[in-house]
């Protein structure tokens, strides 16, 4: 099977060659037709699957094929595709793709997100922009302010649906929705799906072509997991001395906040340990320098929160830490999903202090088997030390957001996760109940290579 006979044209089957696949990922094989063919889909595919090339590819293709609008446009020119997305990360990943796939075809992107000047934004839409990719909350800042035409859109992309419901952010779909002609394709990507995914796909789509893949993000053989039993007060100790002892250059440390996230980092720094936090109270370009750094190897610490972390796309990471376990047993199988990509072997460390003992527990329950116990030597666990609760468990209620979904907060929402602007939302999370399709034990991992960004 190859992307020509999916019936892509050679202008893209030869950008994607040059980006190195030469093979469509099973997501690509069933979606790339059913786009093409104009009708609307519902997919269940999550980060690493190859979803971003599933959509975009088609989208390039029949944009491309009918390019008498916009194309000899010389100033400002409407949406024709409009792909949203949860976060400022994965805006920018999926906009690089449609760059990348669409380097010979006549059409313009452009990424959207809130965080930056909104100024520059408005310069660009004053010229053609074909494919917007863009978070919902800067999105309708234009939308109110006039500067973006929506009444044009022929393709809409909800790409992780699931997130953005979970982090609140069905108002603004919903005002976006409102702004788009009623002819138009519609797409839905969701990793889960809940009663509320349907609802919305029930809502949006149109007798929508069903494809589901295995969840990539399920632990892959290749993972190694292993959980060390430590002091809530030695975690930072241990991990220094693992990553010393075992000369780990590249690792991914998760922390269930962002306070967690920046008092580490700067501990493991002023041990010397180069590490940077990443979440969303840091500005973007703190974020886009610290994942630069990380990617390109000359960080080998990145500390960082669930949501932060989710899109990132990393080459082969071999080493994931979960500093503190998460409170929902999915974000685990989230994090580890990030290791053993690309065939290579990964391994996923959880440290665990005598409070975290449910949390490991239920996420055994979830992944059907238990993770082995190890206890490193001069770190062995303080039997008098009692458990706490986390401050930042399930029971807690977290400050308000100003935009966000009820349901955030009767979740796990934290005090020091809590909102400060729409697109930095960032919840340990936000689902109200573990979706039925959540994890599968065991499952084949999907073979991607090793290029990033898709
Ligand atoms: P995504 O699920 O869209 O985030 O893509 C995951 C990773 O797979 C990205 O690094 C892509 O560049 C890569 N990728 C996507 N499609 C293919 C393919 N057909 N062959 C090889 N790599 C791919």
């Amino acid at each position: 099977m190859s992307f020509s006979s999916l019936g892509l044209s050679e202008a893209l089957v030869r950008a994607v060659t040059e980006r190195g696949y030469t093979v469509p990922t099973p997501i690509q094989r069933q979606a790339i037709p059913a786009v093409l063919s104009g009708g609307d889909l519902l997919a269940g595919a999550q980060t690493g699957t190859g979803k971003t090339a599933g959509f975009t590819l088609p989208i390039l293709h029949r944009l491309a094929a009918n390019n008498g609008r916009n194309a000899h446009a010389g100033h400002r020119a409407s949406i024709r595709a409009l792909i949203l997305t949860p976060t400022r990360e994965l805006a920018a990943q999926v906009e690089e793709s449609v760059r990348e796939y669409g380097k010979y075809v006549n059409l313009k992107s452009m990424v959207m997100f809130g965080g930056v000047g909104i100024q520059p934004q408005i310069q660009q839409l004053r010229s053609r922009v074909d494919i917007l990719v863009a978070t919902p909350g800067r999105l309708l800042d234009h939308v109110g302010q006039g500067t973006l035409d929506l009444s044009r859109v022929e393709v809409l992309v909800l790409d992780e649906a699931d997130r953005m419901l979970d982090m609140g952010f069905i108002h603004d779909i919903k005002k976006v929705l409102a702004r788009l002609p009623r002819q138009r394709q519609n797409l839905l990507f969701s990793a889960t799906f809940s009663d509320e995914i349907r609802a919305l796909a029930d809502s949006l789509l149109n007798h929508p072509a069903l494809i589901e893949v295995a969840r990539r993000n399920a632990p892959a053989e290749a993972v190694t997991q292993r959980v060390h039993l430590v002091d809530r007060e030695r975690k930072r100790e241990l991990l220094a001395h693992l990553i010393r002892e075992n000369r780990w250059r590249q690792v991914l440390v998760f922390t269930r906040t962002k306070h967690g996230a920046n008092r580490l980092s700067e501990q493991l720094t002023k041990g010397g340990i180069s590490a940077l936090a990443i979440h969303g109270n840091k500005s973007q370009s703190a974020r886009t320098h610290a994942l630069a750094q990380f990617k390109s190897g000359a960080l080998p610490v990145l500390v960082a929160t669930d949501i932060a972390a989710r899109g990132i796309d990393i080459v082969e990471l071999p080493h994931v830490v979960n500093f503190e376990l998460p409170n929902v047993p999915e974000d685990y199988v989230h994090r580890i999903g990030r290791t053993g990509r690309a065939g290579a072997e990964g391994e996923a460390v959880s440290l665990v202090c005598v409070d975290e003992h449910k949390l490991l527990a239920d996420i055994e329950k979830v992944l059907k088997r238990s993770v082995p116990r190890e206890v490193i030597p001069g770190f062995e666990p303080d039997p008098r030390i009692q458990a706490e609760p986390i401050p930042n468990g399930r029971n807690n209620r977290g400050s308000a957001s100003s935009r966000g979904s009820s349901r955030n907060h009767a979740s796990a929402r934290t005090r020091t996760e809590s909102t400060r602007s729409l697109h930095s939302r960032e919840t340990t999370s936000g689902r109200g109940r573990p979706a039925k399709t959540t994890v599968q034990a065991s499952r084949k991992p999907v073979k991607i290579p090793t290029l990033m960004g898709g």
